[in-house]
């Protein structure tokens, strides 16, 4: 039976943008370092210290606007969130409010085969807080490392209907921003984080219902789990003809609840007002065009890329998991000079290579290098040796600077094409299987496998499987 209720959602994600430095001085963005080591009168938000906008995370929040469509304001403004928790030196926050620097985007999502576009209301710049460390010896303090780090608030519209909804939104937003190469879709180190808002309503009635906020949701599976556990609480209320309360809530996956955090009633007043430190942010035409020239391409770019290329299904959801997957296909494939079908690249990538890579972050580790591969395979191409010889080769090439060509001829890999040598062995063949022969000159095609197959025992698997072809074909008359 459909429930009575349908579920609203709209997210407000927050993504790190991967700059050396913060968003307003030059301190590192480098974490996992001793407490308060990275930090300076501007981050420190001490009388006098003027903020500087970092030109590279402008640049890559203009990146992260392109990618997910939306339209760029070429003028925005900073404005100071007020408000006075211990983990914000400055007691206030830079952000961005009735001008940020893009707006209404969408993004298109699939559950359970079916697509649906979420559109994206706007998309701001802003700092992040420092961290308040508890139980130093019995004291609670706070480490200012992370204060002035700059992030994007990706801010959805209440276009979902479902937890379902809600994850897949949430896995292609991070999805996208990982391939253009502005966040490094590190959810557990809280790189990417999200902040769920929840309502429902009876079906068929127009105007939302109350909504709840979830705070700082940082994994696909919690979004769902906590939304199912909020939407399941509402229910519950107004079933009892309760009311749900317009409040901040927390998730908590051990009991599988939510609980309050803050209500509307001590909700704060930020008293926003444009940062008289900051000029306006102008977005001039050459960045514009700078970043539209160079964006990477997308997820799902990448993957209609690759079906085009006749790659299979499952090859190209293993490809399009870490951009450095596909860089790897490309480069093997540029290495050798453009040459190699783009299919047999990436099935061997995701067969051989990656079994030995590794991601962190934005970036990615391998065995082996793309000219390695690429060589290997066009000696596979060009019928020098074998595919199984291949694998064998490539065992010898991880984490050596070895070339294939160079391998196979000291390990004298190079396949049987000598034809007098075949010859023998097929003769041999022809002779030892004349029910095989009849069949295959009958037309039964499919017992030329048969013959390659025995020929490749023959001679250890490196036989080519072409060359014995033409040859049975040409002493068999066929
Ligand atoms: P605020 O200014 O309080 O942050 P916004 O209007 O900016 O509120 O909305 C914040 C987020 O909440 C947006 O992602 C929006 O889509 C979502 N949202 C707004 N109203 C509802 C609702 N009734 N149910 C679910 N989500 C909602
Ligand atoms: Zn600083
Ligand atoms: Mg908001």
């Amino acid at each position: 039976m459909a429930s009575a209720y349908e579920t609203v959602i709209g997210l407000e994600i927050h993504a790190q943008l991967p700059t050396k430095s913060k968003l307003f001085c030059g301190c590192s963005t480098h974490f996992g370092q001793e407490s308060n080591t990275h930090i300076c009168p501007v981050c420190l938000g001490l009388p006098g210290a003027l903020p500087v906008l970092n030109a590279q995370a402008l640049r890559f929040a203009v990146r992260a606007a392109l990618a997910l469509g939306l339209e760029i304001n070429r003028k925005s403004i900073f404005d100071r969130k007020n408000y006075f928790y211990p983990d914000l030196p400055k007691g206030y926050q830079i952000s961005q409010m009735d001008l940020p620097y893009c707006e209404r985007g969408e993004v298109e999502i699939e559950v359970k085969g079916k697509k649906k576009k979420v559109g994206v209301t706007r998309i701001h710049m802003e700092e992040d807080a420092g961290k308040n460390v508890h139980g130093v010896g019995g004291d609670s303090a706070v480490d200012l490392n992370r204060a002035g780090t700059p992030l994007i608030e990706i801010v959805s519209e209440p276009d979902m209907r479902s937890s379902a909804e809600a994850a897949a939104y949430m896995r292609q937003v991070r999805d996208i921003l990982l391939f253009v190469g502005v966040n490094d879709g590190n959810l557990e180190e809280g790189s990417f984080r999200c902040d769920a808002n929840v309502s429902i309503r009876p079906r068929g009635q127009k105007e939302f219902g109350t909504r709840v906020e979830l705070k700082n949701i940082n994994s696909f599976r919690f979004v769902q789990k906590a939304i199912d556990v909020e939407v399941a609480r509402q229910k519950r209320l107004l079933d009892a003809a309760d009311t749900v309360r317009q409040e901040t809530r927390g998730y908590d996956s051990e009991n599988q609840r939510t609980y309050p955090l803050r209500s509307k009633e001590d909700a704060h007043d930020y008293r926003y007002f444009p940062d008289p430190d900051l000029p306006p942010v102008l977005i001039s035409d050459e960045m514009l065009r700078k970043e539209e020239e160079s964006l990477p391409e997308l997820p799902d770019q990448v993957a209609a890329r690759l079906a085009e290329g006749k790659v299979a299904a499952e090859a190209i959801s293993t490809l399009t998991q870490h951009p450095g997957y596909i860089r790897f296909v490309d480069a093997a494939v540029a290495a050798a000079g453009g040459e190699l079908p783009l299919k047999k690249v990436a099935n061997f990538v995701v067969t051989e290579v990656l079994r030995g890579a590794s991601t962190h972050g934005l970036g990615s580790t391998f065995t082996v290098s793309p000219p390695q591969v690429g060589e290997l395979l066009s000696l596979v191409e060009a019928g020098k040796i074998s595919g199984k010889q291949a694998k064998e080769v490539f065992a010898l090439l991880e984490n050596t600077e070895k070339m294939p060509a160079a391998v196979v001829a000291e390990k004298g890999l190079e396949v049987v094409s000598d034809t007098g040598e075949l010859e023998t062995i097929l003769q041999g063949l022809i002779e030892k299987n004349p029910s095989q022969v009849e069949g295959l000159k009958g037309g039964k095609t499919k017992l030329m496998g048969f013959f390659v197959g025995q020929a490749m025992k023959a001679t250890k698997g490196s036989a080519d499987p072409r060359v014995v072809t033409d040859l049975l074909k040409k002493l068999l008359e066929l």
